[in-house]
C-alpha cells in the first residue's frame, strides 16, 4: 500500500521494541501514525543476533506494557523468543507497521518532515520519532585493515556461532557483555584471547532469590537519570550481569586475557601489556555506533554529527528520539525500561502537536493504558507475519 500523498501526524522510523512501545502509547490517540522498518519481520534485530544469546532479564521483567511475556516468568528468554514476542506485540495491538521500508533521507521543509524511502516514495509528517536502534553499527578499529586476508574477521553483528570461525586461535576484541559471552562460548573448542578495554563491573545475576534487575527496579536505580550524580556514576561503571563472565572465571576457562589491542599486522596482534600472538580469526566486539547520516537536518546535530536530544526531545520542533542508550536512564535502551521514555516522549509530542479539544482528546487517549483497540486513523495495521 502506498502512503505517498498521505499527510501523517507522526512517522516512527524503526519498529523494534522502542518504536512499538512508543506507538502503543498513542494507540488510541486521534493521530495518523505510521511506523516503518527496513526489516521484513518484526523482531529481526533480535532474530539476527548470535545463536546462543539469552536475555539478561527474566521474562517477568522483559515484557512491554500491556502484554505479558509468555513462558516461565523467572526463566530467561532466548533472543528468538524476544523476536516472537515483539511480533505478537505488534499484532495484538494492531500497530500500524509497514515493513520492508527503509528511510534513506529525512529532512524538514516548511515545517513538515519529508522521508524518502528506498522504494522512492516520499512520506510527509508533522512529527517524526527516531526509533532506529541504539546499537546499529559495530565499531571496527582501523587495525582490522592491517590483518592478513587469511585471518577471518567477524563483528558482534555478523557472528552467529563458532562454526563461522576457523579452528585455531581466535582473538575477541572488547570485553563488554557480548565480547565476554562470545569468548566464553568459543573457549569450549578454540584457543581464545580476549583483548580488554576499560575496567568493567560484573554484577550478580540473582540475589536473595531475585533477579538483579528486580532489585535495581525496586531500589529505584533504573530511574536514575543521566544528569543525576548516581546516574552518571552508574553510566561510567556500566555493570552487566553474569558471574561466569568475570575475568577470573574466564581465565579459569582457559581464555588468555590480554590488555588493549595496540596493533595488528598480518596474522600478528600486539597488546598494550606487551604480549603478542598470531591469530586465525578475530571477532570485533568493541561497541556500537549510531548511524544517522540519513538524517539530513543540520539543526538536530552537533559539530561531530551526533544527534542532539534531551530525554528524547531534540532541538528541532517535532523531532523526537526513543531507544537510545542512556537516553535518560540505564533502562532507556533495554526491554524493561524503554516504555518509560516512550511515555514521556509521547506526552511531549502530543502536547506539541495538538491544541484545544484535539489536545485534550489525545492526552486522555495517551493516558488510557491497558484498553483500546489501536490507533484511530492509522494507515495500515500490522496483522500477521
Ligand atoms: C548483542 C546485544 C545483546 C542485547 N541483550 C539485551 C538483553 O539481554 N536485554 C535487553 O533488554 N536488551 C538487550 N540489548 C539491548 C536492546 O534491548 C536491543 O538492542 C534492542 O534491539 C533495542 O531495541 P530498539 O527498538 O531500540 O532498536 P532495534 O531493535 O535495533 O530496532 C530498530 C529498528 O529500526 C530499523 N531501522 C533502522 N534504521 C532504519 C531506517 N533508516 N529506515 C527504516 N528502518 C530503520 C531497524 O531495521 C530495526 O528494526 C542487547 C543489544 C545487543 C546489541
Amino acid at each position: 500500500m502506498t502512503l505517498e500523498g498521505h499527510m501523517l501526524d507522526v512517522l516512527v522510523i524503526g519498529a523494534g521494541q522502542a518504536g512499538l512501545v512508543f506507538a502503543w502509547q498513542l494507540r488510541d490517540a486521534p493521530l495518523r501514525l505510521q511506523l516503518v522498518d527496513r526489516a521484513h519481520r518484526i523482531g529481526d534485530s533480535w532474530r539476527h543476533r548470535y545463536d546462543s544469546l539469552v536475555l539478561f532479564s527474566p521474562r517477568s521483567l522483559s515484557a512491554l506494557p500491556g502484554l505479558p511475556f509468555p513462558g516461565e516468568p523467572e526463566g530467561y528468554p532466548t533472543k528468538d523468543e524476544a523476536a516472537e514476542y515483539l511480533d505478537a506485540y505488534a499484532r495484538t495491538f494492531r500497530l500500524p507497521v509497514r515493513l520492508g521500508t527503509e528511510v534513506r533521507r529525512l529532512w524538514k521543509e516548511e515545517g513538515l518532515f519529508h522521508a524518502e524511502t528506498d522504494g522512492g516514495e516520499r512520506l510527509v509528517a508533522r512529527a517524526v520519532v527516531l526509533a532506529a536502534g541504539a546499537f546499529q553499527e559495530p565499531v571496527v578499529p582501523g587495525a582490522a585493515r592491517e590483518l592478513s586476508p587469511e585471518v577471518v574477521q567477524l563483528t558482534a553483528a555478523t557472528y552467529r556461532n563458532p562454526r563461522q570461525l576457523p579452528a585455531g586461535r581466535i582473538l575477541v576484541v572488547g570485553d563488554g557483555a557480548t565480547g565476554r559471552q562470545v569468548a566464553y562460548e568459543l573457549a569450549r573448542e578454540r584457543e581464545v584471547w580476549l583483548a580488554t578495554g576499560r575496567r568493567r563491573v560484573v554484577a550478580p545475576q540473582r540475589l536473595l532469590g531475585r533477579d538483579g534487575f528486580w532489585w535495581l527496579l525496586r531500589l529505584g536505580v533504573m530511574r536514575w537519570s543521566r544528569e543525576s550524580a548516581p546516574g552518571r556514576l552508574l553510566r561510567r561503571l556500566d555493570p552487566f550481569p553474569g558471574p561466569h563472565l568475570r575475568l577470573r572465571r574466564l581465565r579459569r576457562q582457559g581464555i588468555r586475557v590480554a590488555g588493549r589491542l595496540r596493533e595488528a599486522r598480518g596474522r600478528r596482534v600486539v597488546f598494550a601489556d606487551g604480549r603478542s600472538t598470531e591469530v586465525d580469526g578475530v571477532l570485533w566486539a568493541a561497541g556500537y555506533r549510531e548511524r544517522n547520516d540519513w538524517v539530513d537536518i543540520p539543526a538536530a546535530k552537533d559539530e561531530t554529527g551526533r544527534l542532539l536530544e534531551r530525554r528524547g526531545v531534540t532541538p528541532v520542533p517535532g523531532l523526537y528520539f526513543v531507544g537510545r542508550d542512556w537516553l535518560w536512564t540505564r533502562g532507556s535502551a533495554v526491554l524493561l525500561g524503554v516504555h518509560r521514555d516512550a511515555a514521556y516522549v509521547a506526552r511531549k509530542l502530543v502536547d506539541a502537536l495538538t491544541s484545544g479539544t484535539a489536545r485534550r482528546g489525545a492526552r486522555t487517549a495517551a493516558a488510557q493504558k491497558g484498553r483500546g483497540e489501536g490507533i484511530q486513523g492509522c494507515v495500515a495495521p500490522y496483522q500477521t507475519s
